[in-house]
């Protein structure tokens, strides 16, 4: 068959495609493209080859596993090459993969296999002989790799001299080195504060942590490792016949395995335990970027061999991707609560960490200046977990003509005023406080969020339609709206307008705390209000009280005590709150048992997920028994409680000797 100039065209492109982002990729650790945009071109190419199998070269990037080793090491050829794996996106593919292993072997029987997560870092394969680290290597190209030895002895979860019995002359063990995200996330400010380049993501971190020819650098970067599988092996006694007992073996002599290994037989479990791994993804401490599974019996695996650039008997399905690339198609500034103008990337939507993005902040001056983002630019963005989405970099290469650097405007894009930056402060705010439209909504909103006065029914659509059709300016004027005003907005039958004014009227009974923190001054957060309440009771003694007053309660440093006694001299801020009490607002005095329970004073830090709470309850009963709820572990911390799946939060308990509870003695206490 004639291969179309099209198709020949398009194999080309992909070929230098793929090679330059590998370069890019495995030799700089410094990646253009998002690993689903490469893993897009690496499909279409596999693609082409399948549907003209004469397009398919030994020089093609499907044929090799991507790598390279430098020569700033020295190098070291596998005795068994370290592979790559192949890829599935979905159900459907993965049930292929398993008919193809199903089929290879002759056989109609559920197969066994060990799963584990994908951790999202660099393989290395460390050689004991006699028991004693003598090697660490990267995969390079699969045959041969980087010495790296140096720099994995002062990895700590790297045991440099094997334990226990029947310890083998030659043993290879193969695993993946990673960075925690706290750790990453530790690193990239350092970074920034010392203004070196961040890096994009934590396996890009790892790779170039590790690949250092200064091993003190190496020492100074939170590097860990997991364990998974095997390479040669010389002098054993007692050899598994499972990769499950394999890894069960070397966990005794002292490496690290995954404490997610399990063993699943059948599609269904397979399905099931890919499904488990996606819900706790978020949770864990490490990026891992799917599943792995391997047939469980190694004489299989044997059987079933190697294709080119990964084994037959292994998968690794694929999550979605939390970074993507799409273009900015502008940036607009979003005027916050007390003013803050925030630069916000409007996005060509692209669905990335499961949902569809199509804003992502710029934070400020600083970081678009950092990193440079225009409007035409195609970026990187990342999403994980609920966190909101962030632009990682711009890709300069494909940055359009005649783009112009962004700059904040210095009038608020609301109401014209003048917009600052104080000294010592990352943003720019808008002067004009309440008189600004942009901050009037937001001071409303917060107001009737769930935390502050929690009114029922009153969203944020809401609240923009009433402050634009001018029938409220402050929070107070919500207490004057009327069932016929409310049914008058636009999607607000009568049913609803009269729901919502009965919510706004039951809203009135509140707590002192909570009608303090909805006043939002700035930098007075539920903790600090809930401070606040506690000592003062009343509103009127908080109200007389001066800066040195303030700075003796606990939470309330110099900046907050300012900003509290500049709130409350505002004569505007003095007529809200005398109209707010004139409408009704009321709250019981605050209770002072607190003050005798046990919890008064202490310091603590929840972490994990909790069963039978929720965060917001569980802080709010803490708060309530005079504790002190801290979102890090520190010295000061008094207790740690820890849910399902707590992460770094709970080692650095451990490691600083904190005390850790579980859920049930939490509900204990609050009980
Ligand atoms: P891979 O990362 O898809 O799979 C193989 C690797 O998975 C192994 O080498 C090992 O390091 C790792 N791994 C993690 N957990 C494992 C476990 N439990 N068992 C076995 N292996 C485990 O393949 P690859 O060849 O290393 O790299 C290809 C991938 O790298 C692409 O799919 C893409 O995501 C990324 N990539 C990105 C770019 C880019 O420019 N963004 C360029 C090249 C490659």
């Amino acid at each position: 068959m004639t291969i179309p100039a099209n198709i020949l065209q398009r194999k080309d492109e992909l070929h230098n495609l793929i090679n330059k982002y590998n370069y890019l990729y495995y030799a700089t650790d410094n990646p253009e493209v998002t690993d689903s945009e490469y893993d897009r071109l690496f499909g279409e190419l596999s693609q082409l080859e399948e549907d003209y199998p004469e397009l398919l070269s030994l020089d093609s990037p499907t044929q090799r596993v991507g790598g390279q080793a430098l020569d700033k090491f020295d190098q070291v050829t596998h005795v068994m090459p370290m592979l790559s794996l192949d890829n599935v996106f979905d159900e459907v593919e993965f049930i292929a993969f398993d008919k193809r292993v199903k089929d290879w072997l002759n056989t109609d029987s559920s197969q066994t296999y060990i799963a584990e997560p994908k951790l999202d870092g660099l393989a290395i394969s460390l050689r004991y002989e006699k028991g004693v680290l003598i090697q660490a290597a990267t995969r390079g190209d699969g045959s041969v790799g980087e010495d790296v030895t140096v720099n994995v002895r002062t990895i700590s979860t790297v045991p440099l001299k094997l334990t226990g019995e029947d310890i083998p002359d030659v043993l290879e063990v193969r695993g993946e080195i990673f960075m925690p995200k706290a750790g990453f996330e530790a690193l990239n400010q350092k970074q920034i504060t010392e203004g070196k380049k961040p890096f994009v993501n934590p396996r890009n971190a790892a790779a170039g942590s590790l690949r250092q020819l200064d091993s003190k650098i190496t020492a100074n970067r939170p590097l860990e490792m997991y364990c998974y599988g095997l390479g040669e092996i010389q002098g054993i006694s007692n050899m598994p016949e499972t990769h499950f007992a394999a890894m069960h073996m070397i966990e005794k002599w002292g490496c690290r395995i995954s404490p997610e290994l399990e063993l699943v037989t059948g599609v269904e479990a397979c399905l099931a335990y890919i499904e488990q791994v996606g819900e706790k993804r978020d949770g864990l401490a490490y990026d891992i970027d799917g599943v792995v599974f391997k047939v469980d019996n190694l004489l299989l695996q044997q059987r079933l061999g190697f294709v080119s650039r990964a084994p037959r008997w292994a998968i690794a399905h694929k999550f979605p991707a939390q970074q993507e690339m799409t273009i900015v198609e502008d940036i607009e500034i979003q005027v916050g609560r007390t003013g803050a103008l925030t630069p916000v990337a409007r996005l060509k939507p692209v669905f990335v960490g499961g949902v569809t993005v199509s804003n992502a902040t710029l934070h400020n001056q600083d970081e678009i200046n950092r990193k440079d983002v225009r409007v035409g630019d195609t970026v990187i963005i990342r999403r994980a977990g609920d966190v909101i989405p962030e632009v990682v970099q711009i890709v300069l290469s494909k940055r359009p003509d005649n783009t112009q650097p962004f700059i904040i405007p210095s009038l608020c894009p609301i109401c014209d005023s003048v917009a600052e930056r104080i000294e010592g402060e990352a943003v720019m705010r808008c002067t004009a406080g309440l008189y600004c439209p942009a901050q009037r909504k937001e001071a409303i909103k917060h107001f009737a969020s769930r935390k502050a006065m929690d009114i029922d029914g009153l969203g944020d659509k809401i609240v923009e339609q009433l402050v634009d059709e001018d029938l409220i300016d402050d929070p107070a004027d919500l207490f004057r709206l009327t069932i016929e005003q409310l049914a008058a907005l636009e999607r607000m039958g009568n049913k609803s307008a009269e729901n919502l004014v009965n919510a706004i009227q039951t809203a009135k009974q509140t707590k002192f705390a909570r009608f303090l923190y909805s006043l939002g001054i700035r930098e007075v957060g539920e903790a600090t209000a809930r401070s606040l309440a506690l000592h003062f009771q009343n509103l009127d003694a908080l109200m007389k009280a001066d800066e040195t007053a303030l700075v003796e309660i606990e939470d309330v440093g110099p900046v907050v005590a300012h900003n509290i006694v500049t709130f409350f001299e505002q004569s505007h801020n003095q007529e809200v709150i005398d109209r707010l009490l004139a409408a009704g607002v009321i709250w019981p005095i605050e209770q002072q048992t607190s003050i005798d329970s046990a919890l008064n004073g202490k310091t603590i830090v929840l972490t994990g997920t909790l069963e039978e709470l929720s965060r917001s309850e569980a802080k709010e009963k803490l708060l309530a028994l005079g504790a002190k709820v801290a979102g890090s572990v520190s010295k000061n911390t008094d207790y740690v409680v820890a849910g399902r799946d707590a992460g770094s939060k709970l080692t650095k308990a451990e490691k600083l000797g904190v005390t850790v509870v579980d859920e049930a003695t939490l509900i204990e206490w609050i009980h």
